[in-house]
């Protein structure tokens, strides 16, 4: 039951007209500018959040297919790893019930370096599970926290709302003007600031609340949360690790969890009895 669906593209043809229908020419300018701000606002699924994000989806996609290959090339893939079964059923149940803004192409890898703590979901899907933070996870549930939380930012779209709202809306504006022959100096800037970073606090707690409903959905039990981030507070002793630099602090993020409980529990009790 995996839902896609495409948001409109942003591309306007215009043709240029005589003089005396000038009027004209002005107003049909005000329309296409009203259209293309339209098309950079969209909805964040689950929290329901207006958005400003002048990138489309299909270009989070392409934009997070480079960083992928990029990344991969530096890191060690393990995929005959016994536990990368888990990683890819987890991976699959969660995109299953994701509500992607377009046609999401999945892909999850396992890395094999037991040293680091860390899991990631790139713009558009594409995925990485480092086994350093299989010990954390402990099981199937614990892991579907993290990866949904994860999940949450590629489909909330964190990393383009980024590019357009902090400084970068004339870069944004350039892709969106240029969408066929994108500068690759461009995309390597807004790859650099919209993937790279850590995430802001609003985004974190908005990942947090996404990626509960997200494991609920999807059939895993989500007060198993809980656990997972008090695991991970404990395993990072004071100091995050790097992709939680700027998560919330601990009593904050399970202060919202329980908050939203109720909400995930009737999530998860749907699954449960619409699953035989
Ligand atoms: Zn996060």
């Amino acid at each position: 039951m995996k839902k896609t669906f495409t948001t409109a593209s942003g591309v306007y043809q215009t043709r240029a007209l005589p003089p005396e229908r000038c009027p004209w020419a002005r107003r049909l300018a005000a329309a296409v500018s009203a259209l293309a701000l339209a098309a950079a606002c969209s909805t964040v699924p689950i929290t329901g959040r207006s958005q400003f994000n002048m990138l489309s989806p299909q270009q989070d996609m392409e934009l997070g297919a480079q960083a992928y290959t990029e990344t991969l090339s530096k890191l060690k893939i393990n995929d005959k790893r016994p536990e990368f079964a888990m990683v890819q059923r987890v991976a699959q149940r969660l995109a299953q019930v994701a509500q992607a803004p377009a046609d999401f192409q999945w892909e999850v890898h396992l890395i094999d370096d037991d040293k680091t703590v860390n899991a990631w979901c790139m713009p558009g899907g594409k995925m990485a599970v480092y086994t350093g933070i299989l010990p954390v996870t402990k099981d199937e549930t614990g892991l579907a926290v993290v990866m949904g939380h994860e999940i949450a930012h590629a489909i909330a779209r964190h990393g383009t709302e980024r590019v357009s709202t902090e400084g970068l809306g004339e870069v944004a504006l350039g892709v969106l003007a240029n969408r066929t022959g994108t500068d690759p100096a461009l995309w390597s800037q807004i790859k650099a600031i919209g993937f790279s970073l850590p995430w802001g606090r609003k985004q974190e707690l908005e990942a947090d609340h996404i990626g509960l409903i997200l494991m609920a959905q999807a059939g895993y039990d989500p007060r198993e949360a809980i656990g997972f981030w008090q695991r991970m507070a404990a395993a990072s002793g004071g100091s995050p690790p790097e992709f939680l630099s700027t998560h919330p602090s601990d009593e904050t993020r399970i202060e919202r969890l329980e908050k939203l409980m109720p909400k995930a529990l009737k999530a998860y009790q749907k699954r449960q009895s619409s699953t035989p």
